[in-house]
């Protein structure tokens, strides 16, 4: 499928591995020119090579802290008007909540709800005056379904999804979409180091309990990158301008409910 959107530039924030990358590569198949970030150099100029060697696209690579307000001026530099965002950032650490302090809470409120937040704000005007825009936030199923240990990314995401409902109502009459796309277990190093926690916590062999839980999962196994990059990019296509404040769920089933 065609998604229309060849020419455009993305901005991918922590985009050198993970769900990040798979969506930046997405769409660079798919002809967007995109703008990708990490702190770890290595890694993101690995993967930008990648990247271009494999779609031809211009990719630009801007290490940074995107939870710092430097290093999304760092980022914004590079790339002041993008037509696309996928914003994103290290999950916070698991761990029993009487064990954080308000340090942790501001630190996982700063970077997973604050963080996107003043990305959109520092990109959405532009978008809105050019008539194309299209935002997709990468959360996670446990807005959804909160997953005890993951209690800070449970409470800082719910700040994003509340605040995305509002703002991505007033935006799509101008071509401008706002969404959240949210992972359940993708295999991904932030995974590996969940199910390291929770193997310790429970007393079990790691690869035990990846073998656990993706058995557990109804599809049987972890979702990969490049599934859920696809679905990015069909939310930043042209075909999803009719889309907005959704949050679309990716986890293999896992979620019980109807709806
Ligand atoms: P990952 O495999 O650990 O990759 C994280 C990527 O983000 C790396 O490129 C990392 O590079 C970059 N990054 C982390 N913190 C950053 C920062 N402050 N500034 C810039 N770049 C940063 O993680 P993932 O699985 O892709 O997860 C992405 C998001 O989805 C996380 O918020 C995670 O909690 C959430 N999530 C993941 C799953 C899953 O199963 N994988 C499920 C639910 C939710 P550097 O370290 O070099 O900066």
């Amino acid at each position: 499928m065609k998604l229309g959107i060849a020419g455009r530039t993305a901005i991918v924030c922590a985009a050198s591995k993970g769900l990040g990358k798979g969506c930046a590569v997405a769409l660079a198949q798919k002809g967007v020119n995109v703008v990708i970030s990490a702190r770890g150099e290595e890694a993101l100029a690995a993967t930008a090579e990648e990247i271009r060697s494999e779609t031809g696209v211009t990719v630009r690579a801007v290490v940074c802290d995107v939870t710092t307000i430097m290093g999304r001026a760092e980022l914004l530099g590079a790339c002041p008007d993008p037509d696309i965002l996928i914003t994103n950032a290290g999950g916070p650490p698991p761990g029993d909540f009487r064990e954080f302090s308000l340090e942790d809470w501001q630190k996982a409120v700063n970077a997973n709800m604050l963080s996107p937040i003043e990305m959109i704000k520092a990109t959405v005007d532009g978008m809105l005056d050019r008539r194309f825009g299209r935002i997709v936030n990468i959360t996670s199923a446990t807005v959804r379904s909160p997953i005890d240990e993951l209690c800070l990314s449970n409470g800082a995401r719910g700040g994003l999804t509340g605040f995305i409902a509002g703002l991505s109502r007033k935006t799509i009459a101008h071509n401008v979409t706002i969404n959240n796309l949210l992972p359940g277990p993708f295999d991904t190093d932030r995974l590996r180091g969940n199910l390291a926690y929770r193997a310790k916590d429970q007393g079990r062999d790691v690869a035990e309990m990846t073998e656990i839980a993706a058995a557990n999962n109804p599809a049987g196994r972890f979702g990969t990158a490049e599934e859920f990059g696809a679905t990015c990019a069909f939310m930043c296509s042209i075909h999803a301008g009719y889309m907005t404040g959704q949050q679309i769920l990716m986890d293999g089933g896992a979620f019980p409910g109807t709806m």
